[in-house]
């Protein structure tokens, strides 16, 4: 068999070019990495449970009209996308204080914020992905004045969807990362919501308990991550109630 053109390889995802112009296959590595990837491990299964929760989310993102790069899943760890230029921002949405804001402003993890806080860092590892402004994103042409209102109104987007759709399972989202893309139709582009959207790049903290259920388990070494996504992926019910074991994940459809 002809093996794929490898288009790119990142510390989660390979992407491969796809079978028609303009697409392409990502493929859900179970390597996990953290602190820039300063921690690394293999974790069995993350990629299969990413690679379902990612349908998941951007399925129903699709479903309620905001546009993603998700085509359809291939099989257990690889799924069918649109090729976009990415923009070179990681778009992140916080409803709640942790992480780096939480470090950042001395604010307590856990505390709720007074609104959605839309924060956009630079793509760039050798320098740690740092926090940039919307004049550094204009200034040093990132993107226009037009695609970071469009962005921000995506992000919110998603925001309202996933925070509504994990409520409903007892799940708070504290806040998550997105990368957005351009697609061109002629000489119009619109933008999408591309790579990832999976416990890898939310904060999902149980209602009741605050159980951290997302890639915090393997940052703070708080027990196993496999156990932490199949939670997840079992109150969404897309994946049986019974599945074990968890490091190798039964999936429904
Ligand atoms: O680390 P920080 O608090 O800035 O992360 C905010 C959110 O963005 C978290 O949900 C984290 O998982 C996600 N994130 C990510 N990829 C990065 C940085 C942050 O998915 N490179």
């Amino acid at each position: 068999m002809a093996r794929r053109k490898l288009v790119y390889e990142g510390k989660a995802k390979i992407l491969y070019e796809g079978p028609e112009p303009s697409t392409l296959v990502q493929y859900f590595k179970d390597d996990a990495t953290a602190f820039n990837a300063k921690k690394k491990d293999v974790i069995e299964g993350k990629g299969v449970l990413n690679n379902r929760l990612s349908e998941f989310f951007m399925t129903g993102l699709n479903t309620v009209g905001v546009p993603t790069h998700f085509i359809k899943r291939i099989n257990m760890r690889e799924q069918l996308i649109r090729a976009v230029e990415i923009i070179p921002l990681e778009v992140i949405v916080r409803n709640f204080a942790a992480g780096t804001l939480a470090k950042r402003l001395g604010l307590e993890e856990g505390a709720a914020l007074p609104r959605p806080i839309v924060e956009f860092c630079l793509k760039d590892d050798a320098l740690g992905d740092p926090l940039v402004s919307e004049e550094h994103i204009i200034a040093f042409n990132w993107a226009s004045q037009q695609d970071l209102d469009d962005m921000l109104a995506l992000a919110l987007r998603v925001n309202d969807f996933l925070s509504g759709v994990m409520y409903g399972v007892g799940i708070r989202v504290a806040d998550f990362k997105i990368e957005i893309g351009r697609v061109f139709d002629g000489d119009y582009q619109r933008l999408i919501v591309a790579d990832e959207i999976s416990p890898d790049s939310c904060r999902f903290w149980d209602l009741k308990t605050g159980e951290k259920l997302d890639k915090d388990v393997f940052r703070q070494e708080l027990g196993s991550l496999t156990d932490a996504y199949t939670e997840v992926a079992q109150r969404l019910g897309v994946m049986p109630k019974n599945a074990t074991p968890v490091n190798k994940p039964t999936l429904v459809n």
